[in-house]
């Protein structure tokens, strides 16, 4: 075990010219980079938004809400981190504007300023930096690396970057600033402009800080010239300055970071002696990529849910987890995997089943209301029927089960209390402890959050895939499969193959492997606790299930 290093280190990256460039995965190989070179490191993101927490977002606008271990919804960054590092990070590594001026308004409700002026900065710059120190501490870690969300030169973000140059005048030469930034290539020119990253330069500059290392993203590699121009105009070190083409995946950027000497130059910068003398620290990783890089077959997974589109655009970060674990299975597997977005209301609006014959497998994930359900069930049915696999995941496993009590019980109006208050026949209900919350509008961070034990049933498929009988896993659910049902069910051949500890909530349903190939839902969310080297045992089961391999 290397020994702890004295002094801690922090590294910001912030974004410039635009957002959605890559700073979460920036963070994220930053980080693993420097894990591997034997640190302790501690990831961390800021969201600039007032939500006190990702949970009350509509995917539509913020992209996946991705589930802690401990239940706080936040950005899919953390999710990034943790699938990159193969670990499970705190809450206290999260924060938002909201949870921040929330701490600082509630704090100053209770004299607890003594009677002092309370301003932004001071005091929202003091509530900022003392949650970093509280996320250091907690994680015992050597370097801490900060990714405050949005663009320099935005309002939102201006009292992060003021916190960040607050802590490196406390901590002279242990502190780095890497700004993400985008070249364009304007189709009219075709030629690569360096004028937006310059400026972006000097609009952190006018918060008093100045870039350490510039990532340059574009869709080509940045040349020799380029960097120059930028490394004239800035003053940073040509060698500071490292190119982010796009790539098509993101398990290379680390790869591609450590070819420019990121890792060492971060730690020249932090005044760091590298630890370990390890030849090629990514070695591990580089041979995943690889064979995820170079699997020969492909397989074919549809998704069918909803909230796909923005305007003429379809937003694929909605389901980011879900996508990151079918690639982290394909490549254990060997298979690649290539995703279709199908949308539920077409199946409503006539589109004919039989495509659903197109597919390996079909995947129907979590989602909440009304919209686009009688679709899904209309597909799940189809998958049942003609023995495609299917994996259904929380709102996906609740469509299955009422798809069943319509079609296989033979209660036509099975349903879901979320969307009909009036059936007869609610095979998913709302659990007991939810309803005063709904009742009392408590919405923000009152669904069953976090992770929960369940037992698994032995010789059943779930505990097959999992080899193991008690397994921890994520929720974010509000319903649940009515109990007073399962007798029927388990009748008509429906398996409740995981279940809480004291019997009362389903977490798992399958159909037996003599009946389908693979049908299973689970009330959890297994994409959330994944990663590339240890792909989650579910998401491996059912691309081998696709692809007809052996379990
Ligand atoms: N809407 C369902 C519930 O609240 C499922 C939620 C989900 O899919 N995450 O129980």
């Amino acid at each position: 075990m290397p020994t702890k290093q004295k002094k801690h280190k922090y590294i910001f990256v912030c974004g410039g010219v635009m957002s959605g460039v890559g700073k979460g995965i920036t963070t994220s190989s930053i980080a693993l980079i420097l894990k591997n070179k034997g640190f302790k490191v501690n990831p961390m993101k800021i969201d600039p938004y007032l939500n006190v927490d990702a949970g009350t977002m509509n995917p539509g606008e913020h992209g996946e809400v991705f589930v802690l271990e401990s239940g706080l919804e936040c950005d899919q960054d953390m999710g990034n981190y943790e699938r990159f590092l193969g670990v499970s990070l705190p809450r206290e590594n999260y924060m938002t504007n909201g949870m921040v001026l929330k701490h600082v308004i509630d704090k100053e409700r209770a004299l607890g300023y003594g009677g002092k002026c309370v301003e932004p900065v001071t005091h929202v710059t003091e509530e900022i930096i003392r949650r970093i120190e509280v996320a250091r501490k907690l994680t015992d870690s050597d370097i801490t690396i900060v990714e405050i969300g949005g663009t320099v030169g935005e309002y939102q973000n201006s009292l992060f970057i003021e916190a960040a140059r607050l802590i490196k005048i406390k901590h002279p030469g242990d502190v780095a600033f890497v700004m993400v930034s985008y070249l364009p290539i304007p189709g009219t020119i075709g030629e690569m402009k360096t004028k937006p990253t310059q400026a972006a330069i000097r609009t952190l500059n006018s918060h008093g800080v100045h870039p350490d290392v510039i990532i340059a993203r574009a869709t080509k590699p940045l040349d020799q010239r380029r960097k120059e121009k930028i490394a004239e105009a800035s003053g940073i070190p040509i060698e500071q300055i490292i190119s982010a083409p796009d790539i098509e995946s993101i398990y290379e950027v680390p790869l591609n970071f450590e070819k420019d000497g990121l890792g060492d130059t971060l730690l020249r910068i932090l005044n760091v002696k590298n630890k370990k003398s390890i030849k090629d620290s990514l070695k591990e990783w580089r041979a995943m990529f690889s064979k995820m890089k170079n699997a020969k077959t492909d397989v074919k997974v549809g998704i069918v849910g909803k909230y796909f589109k923005t305007g003429d655009f379809v937003l694929r970060d909605v389901y980011i987890s879900i996508i990151e674990s079918l690639k982290h299975a394909g490549g254990t597997a060997g298979v690649k995997v290539n995703i279709d977005w199908l949308d539920s209301e077409d199946y409503e609006e006539g589109k004919p089943l039989e495509n659903l014959s197109n597919y390996d497998g079909i995947l129907v994930p979590g989602g909440f209301g009304g919209r686009g359900i009688e679709g899904k069930i209309k597909a799940i049915q189809y998958l049942r029927e003609n023995k495609i696999p299917f994996f259904g995941i929380c709102y996906g496993m609740q469509l299955a089960v009422i798809e069943y009590a319509r079609n296989v019980l033979g209660l036509a109006d099975a349903h879901t209390k979320e969307v009909s208050k009036s059936t007869t026949n609610p095979v998913i209900d709302v659990m007991q402890e939810q309803i005063k919350n709904l009742d009392e509008k408590k919405y923000g961070g009152t669904m069953r959050l976090g992770v929960y034990k369940a037992v698994l049933e032995p010789r059943t498929l779930a505990q097959t895939l999992y080899q193991q009988g008690i397994i921890r896993e994520r929720h974010r659910h509000r319903y649940e499969v009515n109990p007073e049902y399962i007798e029927r069910f388990e009748k008509a051949g429906l398996v409740f193959p995981g279940k809480s500890p004291d019997g009362r909530l389903m977490e798992i349903m399958e159909l037996p492997t003599s009946v389908h190939p693979f049908f299973l839902g689970t009330q959890f969310h297994p994409e959330f606790t994944g990663n590339p080297l240890k792909p989650h045992p579910l998401f491996l089961g059912f691309v081998k299930a696709c692809k007809k391999l052996n379990n």
